[in-house]
């Protein structure tokens, strides 16, 4: 069985407030615009794209699959855990169509720009795109102060050590 990765726990790490500030502004950016739901985006076979987490909001994953014993979902091999049938679920997708890492999802799972997201009207939402590119860019100098030697984002499927 898959186990989270044990490395040391990020929860004092002093960036990781720096970190939850950025996506707190995430967060108030969006305010207002809501979803179905359709946890499309969580499913990257079906959108074709998937969140390129940064360093630093790796090791955020990392510490909420620890801090709440999770565990990636169960397939085979380290190779194919990851992918789920065809749709390429997400490995902290639920049976039930939740996010096991709410709290720790990083920025891309925040702002997947999707183009179902509703205003408070139900309309289409315009979404602050500049802001919210802005935003990208201050946790990725944020990841680099974190890890200086880090290549950068990677795809969130391959977030996970085997
Ligand atoms: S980390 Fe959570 S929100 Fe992000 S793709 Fe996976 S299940 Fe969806």
């Amino acid at each position: 069985m898959s186990r989270a990765p044990r490395t040391p726990s990020f929860r004092d790490h002093p960036l990781r407030p720096e970190l939850l500030a950025l996506y707190a502004e995430a967060e108030a950016l969006l305010t207002g615009v809501t979803c179905e739901a359709s946890t499309d985006c969580c499913r990257f076979g079906v959108t074709g794209r998937e969140p390129y987490p940064t360093a630093i909001e790796r090791a955020e994953l990392t510490r909420g699959m620890q801090a709440g014993g999770v565990r990636l979902n169960p397939t085979s091999s380290p190779r194919t855990r990851l992918k789920v049938a065809d749709e390429r679920r997400c490995p902290l997708l639920d049976d039930a169509g939740r996010c096991r890492v709410y709290q720790a999802r990083p920025f891309g799972c925040r702002t997947f720009f999707c183009e179902r997201g509703r205003d408070a009207s139900g309309d289409p939402a315009v979404l602050p795109r500049r802001e919210l590119q802005a935003l990208g860019r201050r946790i990725a100098d944020l990841s680099a102060r974190f890890d200086p030697r880090d290549p950068g984002p990677a795809p969130l499927t391959r977030s996970f050590k085997a």
